[in-house]
């Protein structure tokens, strides 16, 4: 191809891990204008959002919204549980679980890190021997991501949850689920989880800005019992709220909300089993590629043993400056964006530039799917990175195998389950 000719022309692909596509339906329910937000449709509709939110993390208790990213959420979960002294143990597959620890630290929160690096998973009887030997319950909480979106290990929640209850240990079972919700199998309440985090702009599919708290019985005790809670964060007013205002302390985001309506409705439509197997069907199209360029190139995913990949996220390395390269000819020429690489490599080090990931969470199909993959694809060609050949073939195979096996998943749950 000569290089002053573009194909970037049309729609865009934003393939990052965060922010995610959003969709159509999304945007123009957010194409309004402020609605009254003492009386009328927005607060009525509020309401509602309340059972969908908890229908999506699988759970009963409670749920605060905040307007916030996800760091928001982090710093409010933090807030509503420990004090400053506290101790917490965080368990670390990547930069996310590194990021929460340095904000409880901030909060002169004493942390206990479990650094797993950035190639492994939890390893659970480390974790074990480290909780059954704090008999003083020292430990007041357990921070764990469950999908860290820098590495894209998936970590196992409900073994965090088994290993507690093992040595009877009291510590709040705390999980990140910004990257994962809606995307990979969470299961809060099943798995004993005390208190969730999640943001919208992810599996959620919403634009950024809003954070989500959810709760347990035992994690609102913990809150009872602190001295005192930052009037913004308190997680109290807004779960239970009295006023309207007292949900979002202060004026509602309004737009956000509908947006959230549109994307509650979207998910509840499909159903959260065909939303979560959606995402694990696409992440295998794309795990076969990675596998059919790795076979004859440098291109390797990070995460080696299948059972630990997320469904949401693809952290990759090519090497030398070869990540950014394909990023940016991609970028540029055919209007596709895949992510740059996160804590794999100190940021814009020589190394970083050979890491990338590949964002498939909430709003995506088989076409694009087949077309991010086309697309990186074509960019290892024209920049001539060695890759093997049949990646999208393979790719293809999974989507052809998964079309006819959900086809007849359905048909089984219609059988057993009405
Ligand atoms: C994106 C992400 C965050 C941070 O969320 P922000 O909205 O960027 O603040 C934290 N944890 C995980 C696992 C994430 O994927």
């Amino acid at each position: 191809m000569t290089a002053d000719v573009s194909l970037a022309a049309g729609r865009g692909y934003l393939a990052i891990p965060g922010p995610s596509v959003i969709p159509d339906a999304v945007l123009q329910a957010m194409h309004r204008p402020s609605p009254n937000i003492y009386a009328g449709e927005l607060v009525e509709m509020t309401a509602t959002l309340i059972p969908d939110l908890r229908r999506v993390a699988r759970t009963e208790h409670h749920v605060a919204i905040y307007i916030s990213n996800g760091h928001g959420a982090w710093e409010a979960a933090l807030q509503n549980t420990l004090q400053p002294g506290d101790t917490v143990l965080v368990a670390s597959s990547g930069r996310f679980a590194i990021g929460w620890s340095e904000m409880a630290e901030a909060l002169g929160i004493k942390v206990e890190l479990l650094d797993f690096g950035t190639g492994a998973p939890w390893d659970m009887d480390q974790i074990a021997s480290h909780l059954a030997a704090d008999t003083a319950h020292r430990i007041k909480a357990v921070l764990a991501v469950h999908v860290d979106t820098s590495s894209s290990i998936r970590n196992d929640v409900a073994a965090m949850r088994a290993a507690l209850d093992a040595c009877d240990h009291p510590a709040l079972l705390m999980a990140d689920c910004i990257a994962s919700l809606g995307c990979d199998r969470f299961e809060m309440d099943a798995w004993g989880v005390d208190v969730m985090v999640a943001a919208c702009q992810k599996g959620l599919m919403v634009p950024a800005g809003m954070g989500f708290v959810f709760f347990s019985p035992k994690a609102a005790e913990a809150r009872a019992r602190l001295p005192r809670v930052s009037r913004y964060w308190d997680w109290e007013p807004r779960a239970n709220p009295e006023e309207f205002y007292q949900y979002f302390g202060g004026t509602a985001p309004t737009h956000h909300l509908y947006g959230l309506r549109a994307a509650l409705d979207l998910i509840h439509a499909e159903g959260m089993e065909a939303v979560w197997a959606r995402h694990h069907h696409l992440a295998r199209a794309i795990w076969a590629a990675c596998d059919a360029w790795g076979a004859g190139g440098p291109l390797r995913m990070n995460v080696q043993d299948v059972a630990l990949r997320s469904n949401a996220v693809t952290s990759l390395h090519l090497g030398g400056d070869d990540a950014t390269r394909l990023r940016t000819w991609v970028e540029q020429t055919l209007g596709l964006t895949l992510g740059i690489g996160l804590g794999m490599a100190p940021p814009n080090s020589p190394e970083w530039h050979g890491f990338l990931r590949l964002g498939h969470m909430g709003h995506v199909s088989g076409q694009m799917i087949m077309g991010l993959l086309g697309g990186v694809d074509a960019g290892l060609k024209a920049l001539e990175i060695p890759h093997g050949s049949g990646a999208l073939e393979a790719a293809s195979q999974v989507i052809a195998g998964a079309g006819a096996a959900s086809v007849a998943e359905t048909s089984e749950r219609g059988s057993c389950c009405g």
